[in-house]
């Protein structure tokens, strides 16, 4: 039923609901469920309330109305509470017409609101309280709990508040008595023990009692996480079958000559089971879409040569794209070096390379000379053709968008196996529902021989310690970063701390030691050189904004100080962290602060200080932040809504819900067994709006 016909909404505001909180109809409107709870047992006394207050719960009566002022500014209606202990002053500006009709004096109330302090006469102010009858029915209505509803301010102008909401969805459950039908088969809610869906969904409005509402809470947080994985899977296996992908069936002279003689070090074993796992993918006949995570520094990049290499053996091309032209450079220079006597040919293209070069490549690799091609965005261009591209690399994928991934896959007729490298830890919770269409691999494992990263946090004022410990790194032959966050406020203040800091950094280290700066205002010929100039040595010192966050390959520097700490979010400091410790020398990762910190900033550098495993990292920051704020999520373009669970808190629930809708469609991949009619009824219902997403990676 479309909403405006639902009694007590009427076109108007139907026309809220839908603009500020996408709800257009009676069954949305049902799935709008409280964001919390009050418990209305627990009664305020006036006398108690001090100064500012969160939203209390008191019960009384109003003894006093008085209207007040005129015109559309000064015109309003004032009330006086009291519950015998003491009196709030109750303040209306708008609908004033509907309290004068239906609050009385006299009568009890349960009243619900956020007390402030008036700034004339000191006394307790509540402005716009909701108001319900004490007693309804011959019932004391304090014995529940009260499920609050989010607004916007647009809504609450048109008496729209989390009460109305309450009126509307109990008026609409008091007319629809008949039990509301399952959404779930009936296997599935015998097996959890759940409560059906009539139940569920009156209660978790309208909870009798705490247990109440956590049965109907698990119920409806399982159902949502289950339908979006069911959706997920089914999406990854229809693509699957469309897309048949390039077998490769042979390892052959290409990674042997290359594995047996020019690798630099042995896999570790972390390495080696991902490429089984990739190999197996990429011989089986379906097109991989393989999600690799791995910490920063745990070798991700030679997992990517040698799945290049096996595309080179079955006689097709490789291509490994980077988000930045440092990071491309650096793979491509590293790169080259390895494969150095192998005679496999490669080359770089970034939105820098001159015409003639340019050319060069695009005739390389039309006739299939060309075997390795590395670069940026570059590579999404038009005019890149290749003859026969195989295998698809993607370095730092949350830069990456799914759309510019989809481009990828229009370089050839038949779609090319992606892999895909991520090095900012996701939660497997998280991972599972925004890349619930790819397979994940992880190398859990660093190299052997790295000493773990001693971080330390230093407050601002301990400069001359901070000082002699760099100076004492420096003269043992070390590298060191020094890092300031970017500041966002003011444009003009931006790039100030850095250059105050290359400045600070010349004097106390200069002209001994060589210090480059590097930021993001600087011309990229710039940048590059004063780049190359640490990569390669002549510089100690680099100072920089966060450019350097992503790939950057230096395993000389064994120092990285992060300045305003305070102000990075705890998987960027993770990721900043990384660029150390990737030599066999002790390394250290030093957080400099202000003195004030809040507890969630405090948090997140005390986490710093105690691990350095990024998925452990990656799970405080969920906790901590919530998981919409996560880096990449919004990129990833998978955002989906979650009305009720959460991923930071239901990682259980969405675990059960995805195995059990693997199941379910390993048995019956087009949910064509009677039992799964619902299934497939619901999914559709549900995912309706969304895009195919079959057709792309
Ligand atoms: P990331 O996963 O962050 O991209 P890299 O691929 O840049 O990490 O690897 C980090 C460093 O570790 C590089 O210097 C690389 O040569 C080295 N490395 C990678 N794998 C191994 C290994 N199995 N043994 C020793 N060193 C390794
Ligand atoms: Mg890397």
């Amino acid at each position: 039923m479309e909403l405006k016909f639902v009694p007590g909404v009427g076109p108007k505001r139907a026309e809220l609901f839908a603009s500020e909180i996408h709800v257009t109809t009676d069954e949305e409107l049902l799935s709008y469920f409280p964001y919390r709870y009050v418990d209305k047992s627990k009664v305020y006394r006036i006398c108690d309330i001090q100064g500012e207050m969160p939203y209390v719960l008191l019960r009384g009566k109003f003894s006093v109305f008085e209207e007040l002022g005129a015109g559309t500014r000064g015109h309003r209606y004032k009330g006086l509470f009291s519950d015998g202990t003491g009196v709030v002053e109750c303040v209306w500006f708008n609908g004033l017409r509907y309290i004068k009709d239906s609050v009385h004096k006299g009568e009890e109330y349960l009243l619900f609101g956020q007390p402030k302090e008036s700034e004339y006469n000191h006394s307790v102010q509540i402005v716009h309280p909701e108001l319900e009858p004490a007693v309804k029915n011959g019932v004391d209505a304090q014995q529940s709990l009260m499920g609050m509803y989010s607004t916007t301010e647009k809504m609450k102008k048109c008496m729209l508040n989390s009460k109305a909401i309450q009126r509307i969805i109990l008026g609409y459950l008091q007319r629809n008595l008949a039990p509301f039908p399952e959404t779930l088969p009936a296997y599935i809610v015998d097996q959890l023990h759940l409560v059906n869906y009539n139940k569920a969904i009156r209660q978790i409005h309208f909870p009798p009692d705490p247990e109440a509402l956590q049965k109907a809470q698990v119920r409806l947080k399982f159902e949502e996480l289950f339908y979006l994985q069911l959706y997920l899977i089914r999406s990854f296996k229809m693509r699957q079958q469309a897309n048949r992908g390039f077998v490769f069936s042979r390892i052959g002279d290409y990674f042997n000559d290359f594995y047996f003689h020019h690798l630099p070090f042995e896999l570790t074993g972390a390495q080696k089971r991902v490429l089984k796992e990739i190999r197996a993918d990429m011989g089986s006949g379906k097109q991989m879409n393989r999600l690799l995570q791995g910490d920063v520094g745990s070798g991700k990049t030679m997992v990517a040569l040698l799945t290049m290499l096996m595309a080179l053996d079955n006689d097709y091309q490789a291509c490994l794209m980077a988000p930045t032209e440092i990071l491309a450079t650096q793979h491509y220079e590293s790169l080259s070096a390895q494969l150095e006597g192998t005679g496999i040919k490669v080359a770089l293209l970034k939105g820098s390379t001159r015409k003639k070069e340019r050319d060069r490549i695009h005739a390389a690799l039309a006739d299939g000379t060309l075997q390795i091609l590395i670069g940026t965005h570059a590579l999404l261009e038009p005019d890149v053709k290749f003859r026969n591209l195989g295998v698809v690399v993607i370095d730092e994928q949350h830069r990456f968008g799914v759309e510019q991934r989809s481009k990828l896959w229009l370089k050839n007729v038949q779609p090319p196996h992606v892999l895909v490298m991520t090095a900012t830890p996701i939660p497997r919770t998280l991972a599972m529902t925004v890349y619930g269409d790819l397979d994940v691999s992880v190398i859990d494992e660093l190299p052997p021989g790295r000493k773990p990263i001693m971080t330390i946090h230093r407050w601002d004022q301990q400069r001359e310690g901070l000082i002699r410990a760099m100076r004492k790194q420096l003269d043992a032959g070390r590298q060191i970063y020094v890092v300031y966050p970017l500041i966002e406020e003011n444009e003009k203040l931006k790039y100030r701390d850095v250059e105050q800091g290359f400045e600070n950094m010349q004097a106390a280290f200069g002209p001994e030691y060589s210090v480059v700066m590097v930021h993001g205002k600087m011309k990229p010929a710039d940048k590059d050189a004063a780049m190359q100039r640490f990569v390669s040595g002549q510089a100690q010192i680099m100072v920089a904004t966060t450019v350097i966050e992503v790939g950057v390959n230096v395993p000389n520097a064994s120092v990285m100080v992060i300045e305003s700490a305070e102000r990075f979010g705890l998987s960027q400091l993770h990721q900043l962290r990384g660029r150390v410790g990737r030599g066999a020398e002790q390394s250290y990762c030093v957080l400099v602060t202000g003195y004030s910190l809040s507890p969630v900033t405090r948090k997140r550098i005390d986490i710093m200080c105690e691990t350095t495993d990024g998925f452990q990292i990656a799970e405080a920051d969920m906790a901590l932040r919530g998981p919409g704020d996560l880096e990449g999520t919004q990129q990833s373009g998978l955002a989906f809504d979650l009305r009720i669970a959460s991923l930071a808190k239901d990682g259980q629930l969405l675990q059960m819900a995805r195995n059990i809708a693997k199941d379910i469609l390993d048995k019956d991949p087009l949910l064509e067994a009677p039992q799964n009619n619902i299934l497939r009824r619901r999914l559709q219902t549900l995912f309706a709006h969304r895009m195919d997403w079959s057709r792309i990676s």
